[in-house]
């Protein structure tokens, strides 16, 4: 840090400002994560070089940001890899900062893995942590994700799995990604039955499109059993910037083949209008739409860390002030947001 503008100049990226980075607690857990954290879908071993992913960790690190979030099937496997060689060669101090896999679609997909080779039955789940490690080089992972519920594997079965890697050092929490609250708290109640350790966080989608998980479902299980969450997709993968408004361009997330079903799914006129009022908004407030769209997301006190995603240095730069500026968001800041959105999630009348 005693270093931190020195070191940008000499990486050639223009980039000399520290922030106030924030620290909330995984739930009711005693770990530390930045508010905001990064994450590598899409990027890293895929759209973006080596290069810019090694740039992008240095800023989200040197911005005060602890938490990196991966998973096996990230590009099959390569974004892990990418991340590995990037802690290897920044030597950052194992201590300071936290970083995950998430284990269930296997590396190569659902449908192309053989069936050992996906899916949280202990099997997979043990060897997938073992890959994990060796991609990522480290020899723990500080979180560990089932990715997704499996219906063919029994809960008791991934419970004791997850419990027995932590009882051997290879992760030190574990939790669940797009689970609903039910599927949760079968698994706690699973390990308090067997004393084994419960999930401590989960990883849903959460930004201003899709809020029932969060806002709803979670709402009681965020108080019974001091759930963490690390939320996904705060831009709606880039729709809230206001960009995809304008026309679809080359380099954007959502032109890629392969995510044409989430273009299909996304980029729809509610959306895009919602997206281009957010727009106004946040012009009128001197902010921008992204960082407008996560700072309403780290305004939810339910919200452990907001994972942040980037394909150029810039947009790393733009979002993370999005911590500074969270407060501008005041009762009617967040009045003029609903009557944007109109998607405010109703809670049942109890
Ligand atoms: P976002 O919704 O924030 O989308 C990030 C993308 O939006 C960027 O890659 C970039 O794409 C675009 N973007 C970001 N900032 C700007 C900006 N300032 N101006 C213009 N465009 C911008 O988050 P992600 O969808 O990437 O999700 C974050 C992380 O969450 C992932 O990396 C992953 O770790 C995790 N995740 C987990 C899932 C799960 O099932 N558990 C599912 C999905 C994500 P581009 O430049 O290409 O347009």
């Amino acid at each position: 840090m005693e270093n931190f503008e020195q070191t940008y100049q000499n990486r050639g990226i223009k980039f000399a400002k520290k922030y106030n980075m924030e620290y909330r607690r995984l739930g009711k857990s005693g770990l530390q994560v930045s508010e905001m954290s990064f994450g590598s879908w899409i990027t890293f071993g895929n759209q973006i070089g080596d290069n810019t992913s090694e740039n992008l960790m240095a800023m989200a690190y040197d911005a005060g940001i602890n938490f990196c979030d991966n998973a096996e099937i990230y590009a099959s496997g390569k974004s892990e890899e990418v991340m590995g060689n990037i802690l290897q060669k920044m030597n950052w101090s194992r201590d300071s900062y936290i970083v995950s896999s998430k284990v269930f679609f296997g590396i190569k997909g659902l449908q192309d893995s053989k069936p050992t080779q996906k899916g949280l039955n202990r099997k997979h789940i043990v060897e997938a942590c073992e890959q994990a490690l060796k991609r990522l080089k480290v020899d723990y992972l500080d979180l560990y994700f089932c990715h997704r519920p499996d219906k063919n594997t029994p809960i008791e079965e991934t419970v004791f799995t997850m419990h027995n890697l932590i009882q051997q050092g290879k992760i030190l929490y574990w939790g669940t990604s797009e689970w609903s609250a039910q599927e949760i708290m079968e698994a706690h109640m699973v390990a308090k039955q067997n004393h084994l350790i419960c999930p401590t966080m989960e990883q849903p989608q959460y930004n201003m499109l899709v809020r029932e998980k969060v806002e709803v479902e979670f709402a009681q299980i965020f108080k019974t059993v001091g759930l963490g969450t690390t939320i996904w997709s705060p831009l709606a993968s880039g729709i809230l910037t206001g960009k995809y408004s304008k026309g679809m361009g080359d380099d954007f997330r959502l032109s890629r083949e392969e995510l044409s079903w989430l273009k299909d799914r996304n980029v729809v006129e509610e959306n895009l209008k919602k997206a281009d009022k957010i727009v106004a908004l946040a012009n009128e407030l001197g902010l921008t739409a992204p960082q407008l769209a996560i700072a309403w997301c780290l305004k939810n006190e339910n919200v452990s860390t907001v994972i942040l995603g980037a394909s150029k240095l810039s947009q790393l730069e733009e979002n993370l002030k999005a911590g500074e500026v969270k407060n501008m968001l005041t009762a009617e800041v967040i009045e003029k947001i609903e009557t944007i959105l109109q998607n405010q999630p109703k809670h049942p009348p109890f």
